[in-house]
């Protein structure tokens, strides 16, 4: 099994309210949600944060994106608009150690960022 928690969701070790997967990516529902949308985006493969994209992950990243806009219009928070985060490493917060893309919708955000 493996020791990452998001690779856990991707082998579906982990329980995870998955609401989209493809063969590049999987998203899910955070289980601790800061707004009324609150899904984690994630590449399939392991990488640990930002900083470790290499030249081979260009594909995935820019495909996360477009997930994200396809996600945003099903989840009804396209129109009001929303937000896309990746926090990279410890003064952004970042706790999980699998690239992640936060989509956050429903609600309005503050700026600049907490
Ligand atoms: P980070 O702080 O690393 O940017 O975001 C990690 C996110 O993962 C947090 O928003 C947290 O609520 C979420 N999270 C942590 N453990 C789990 C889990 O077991 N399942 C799900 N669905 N989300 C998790
Ligand atoms: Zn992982």
């Amino acid at each position: 099994m493996s020791e990452c928690l998001f690779c856990g969701v991707v082998e579906r070790t982990i329980k995870g309210d998955v609401i989209y997967e493809d063969d590049a990516v999987v998203a899910f529902r955070d289980i601790r949600p800061q707004a009324p949308v609150h899904v984690l985006i994630i590449p399939r493969k392991h990488i640990a944060s930002l900083l470790d994209l290499e030249t081979e992950d260009k594909g995935v990243t820019g495909h996360i994106f477009q997930v994200a806009a396809k996600l945003a219009r099903e989840q009804g928070i396209a129109k009001n608009g929303f937000r896309v985060v990746v926090n990279c490493g410890t003064d952004a917060g970042q706790t999980v150690f699998h690239l992640h893309y936060h989509l956050l919708g429903g609600r309005h955000f503050g700026w600049p960022p907490g």
